[in-house]
């Protein structure tokens, strides 16, 4: 349905699409199946078809995953039911008893958690790094290596990395490059063309959209394809054809909701600066951030989601803040149609992230901006009451 010349906001409406197979419905329809039924004995014995089993895929699932390999640039997708589940396949296809991986420290938490707990338990040793270390990267490899995990920006920090060079550097020693591209998502984040062997994507976030869907991607180059199906396949992992049909109804509309995100973003972020209450905001496409020239020469844009480190306040004074608000609801993940506001807390174990006071995560939903702010002004005034 796609082909190389399409731009990609042409692929995110056709790639993955299946009319003729459907009576010309426009989108895939959802498939509940378990049995397929084979014409014959030769066929059930033959492994040739497409579609052998449920738990294998079937067409719903096939769309969505063919979809998002169109826009990764990728040979292979596979689904899975949550995006922590995703990490930790993308993890466990590549890594060995007895092997090394380095971690970016600011990784979301749940996969430090992973590493630190069943990866250590399963004989995998885990370094973390400083997400800024560029190529001093190379200095941290052992016989052992075998991937570098990356997560750009950070979750909770927003620290760019310099993927490309990384990428060389685990390549230069045979090693393989994950990266957690949720932020970027598969529009402004071009993750296989800048040297990553498998791209990770929580879609629960931006691709499903609308916050009413947990699933997770894994999208392969040619050297990593088989061996991540044939992992996924062999633990029997199965994203459901409902959640499936859902990401890829999400997956259409993700351009426009993309540019819709970051414009509030950057009106919020631009706002946030000037006031007094706040230190710093940690959002790359800001000018003002130390992120900023990687961002520029890497990314294609910016999602809506950014940090904000405060002045020192108290944490109930922050809590008043937040808990006021009319349009940002209190609560974990983003990527949906809606404003969110949390505290953000996190670990660091390789580096240190010094914060001047509390800091707080944002994600800029698609309701106007101008009662965003109006929101966040009325939040600083709690914040400053005695
Ligand atoms: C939310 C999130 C995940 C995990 O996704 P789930 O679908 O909640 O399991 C992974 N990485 C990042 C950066 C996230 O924000």
């Amino acid at each position: 349905m796609t082909d190389k010349r399409d731009k990609l906001e042409t692929a995110v409406v056709s790639a993955g699409r299946m009319s003729a197979a459907h009576f010309g419905s426009v989108n895939t329809p959802v498939y509940r199946t378990s049995t397929i039924l084979q014409p014959d004995v030769a066929s059930l014995k033959s492994h040739n078809t497409t579609y052998v089993y449920g738990r294998r895929g079937t067409p719903t699932t096939r769309s969505f995953e063919d979809a998002v390999s169109a826009l990764e640039g990728a040979a292979r997708t596979v689904s899975l039911p949550s995006g922590l589940s995703a990490i930790t396949v993308a993890i466990m296809s590549v890594c060995r008893a007895g092997d090394h991986l380095l971690m970016v420290d600011s990784c979301y938490g749940p996969t430090r958690l992973f590493c630190d707990g069943v990866l250590k338990r399963f004989g995998v040793e885990t370094t973390y790094y400083d997400p800024l270390i560029g190529d001093g990267v190379a200095a941290l490899f052992r016989p052992n290596t075998r991937a570098v995990y990356c997560e750009s920006p950070g979750s909770l920090t927003f620290e760019v990395q310099d993927v490309p060079v990384i990428a060389a550097a685990a390549h230069a020693r045979n090693a393989s490059v994950l990266m957690d591209n949720t932020w970027g998502t598969p529009l402004y984040f071009p993750a296989l063309a800048r040297g990553v062997d498998l791209s990770i994507h929580a879609a629960t976030k931006y691709i499903c959209g609308h916050s009413d869907t947990m699933m997770g991607t894994v999208s392969a180059n040619e050297s990593h394809a088989k061996r991540l199906s044939n992992f996924v396949a062999d633990l029997g992992l199965y994203a459901s054809g409902d959640d499936c049909f859902l990401a890829l109804r999400g997956l259409r509309t993700l351009a426009v909701r993309l540019k819709r995100h970051h414009q509030t973003a950057l009106t919020l972020t631009h706002w946030l600066l000037k006031r007094p209450e706040v230190s710093r905001v940690l959002y790359p496409a800001l000018e003002s951030d130390p992120g900023h020239a990687l961002w520029k020469r890497d990314f294609l844009g910016a999602c809506g989601l950014f940090g904000v480190v405060l002045k020192p306040a108290r944490e109930k004074s922050v809590a008043a803040m937040i808990d006021g608000m009319r349009h940002f609801g209190i609560g974990y993940s983003w990527g949906g149609y809606e404003s969110l506001i949390i505290p953000a807390e996190f670990e660091r174990t390789a580096c240190k992230f010094e914060a001047e006071g509390p800091v707080i995560r944002i994600h800029a939903g698609l309701e106007d901006p101008d009662d965003l702010l109006a929101d966040l002004e009325a939040g600083f005034t709690r914040l400053n009451a005695p």
